[in-house]
């Protein structure tokens, strides 16, 4: 409510912090404790201002750390060894300081949306449809030249050279940003799949394929990538596991999924995008990414203390609202965590 921005603007809550990939990282973490530290601030004093029968708080502080910093926790000895470590004690501490504000009665969960692991290199899986035949780019100079362009620029990073022309373009009042990759552009009525975005690990189908068609690509191309997406540098295949639309979601949305679904091996992540010289790009500045198993953990409300359950994302809001009394039909079962 148009109210309540107002209120949260007076407080001062701020939205975001810096962002991870080109704040030096002393600064990042300053600003991504004040962001922290003032959510949960303004959080108590909230909790005090309304009756609730359900509050909401959503920290996304440890997301942008790990991204950022992975690596100086699982490499060296560096200064910020123990940045992630860190976070999460200050984590606990205002966990607790809102459990006691939440009181004895009240149910709290802690739910991670997912978990983390090492991001060692990116990997641009166009260039693989290209590879297979399944995406075809526009023919002519123009995009010829890119790709030359992308090359000598993928060489001048590894060599170091860049870091001097963008010196220079600084010394001549340019900025870096103005260095833009060139566009390569694909040809789409000639391409059956392509991944767009940058988190993904989805492929999408031509959706103008007739059924059989559509089903005879999409197996193929599963098959492909468990068998022949192989890291250049060590022969390894990079898919932990390779899914069908079908295999993992149904219902009404499905035609929005992505057709094929990679989760990749650790130290892996599948972006989209064409712009890049190669296939595998080693990571430098985002270090961490995200992994397909988070945490949960309830306490309160008549729960088995000291019990280990597996349960999914999608089973929190069925528990959530079966607490509350309530029946639902959305995806996902209440969790059998509570006392009888
Ligand atoms: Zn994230």
């Amino acid at each position: 409510p148009p109210k309540m921005r107002q209120w949260f603007l007076e407080q001062g809550y701020i939205v975001e912090g810096e962002g991870y990939m080109n704040t030096p990282k002393d600064k990042f973490l300053e600003s991504l404790y004040e962001t922290t530290d003032k959510r949960v601030e303004v959080s108590l004093k909230l909790m005090d201002e309304v009756e609730w029968d359900f509050f909401f708080l959503v920290l996304t502080g440890s997301d942008r750390l790990q991204h950022y910093m992975w690596r100086d926790m699982t490499e060296g000895e560096g200064e910020y060894k123990n940045a992630i470590k860190d976070f999460y004690i200050g984590l606990d501490q205002h966990l607790g300081d809102l459990m006691e504000k939440a009181g004895e009665n009240t149910t709290v969960f802690v739910v991670s949306d997912h978990g983390f692991t090492n991001q060692d290199k990116r990997v641009h899986i166009n260039h693989f449809l290209i590879k297979k035949g399944y995406m075809k780019l526009e023919g002519g100079f123009e995009n010829m030249k890119k790709m030359w362009m992308l090359r000598v620029s993928a060489f001048l990073k590894q060599t170091g050279l860049s870091n001097l022309i963008i010196k220079v373009m600084r010394g001549t009042g340019g900025k870096p940003g103005d260095v833009k990759p060139p566009q390569i552009e694909v040809d789409y009525a000639e391409s059956q799949a392509f991944t767009c975005g940058y988190y993904t690990g989805g492929i999408y189908l031509d959706n103008k394929l007739d059924p059989n068609t559509y089903l005879k690509v999409q197996s193929e191309l599963v098959e492909a990538i468990k068998k022949e997406l192989r890291d250049p540098d060590t022969g390894e295949l990079i898919a932990e596991k390779v899914y069908t639309k079908q295999e993992l979601y149904e219902g009404d949305q499905l035609s929005l999924s992505p057709d094929i679904i990679i989760i990749p091996k650790d130290g892996y992540w599948i972006t989209g995008g064409i712009s890049y010289p190669s296939l595998i790009e080693p990571t430098t500045k985002e270090t961490g990414r995200h992994h397909i198993e988070g945490i949960w953990a309830v306490k309160g409300g008549g729960t088995k203390e000291g019990e280990t359950v597996n349960a999914e994302i999608i089973d929190i809001a069925p528990t959530i609202l079966k607490l509350f009394g309530l029946e639902s039909d959305m995806d996902g079962r209440p969790i059998d965590a509570f006392k009888k």
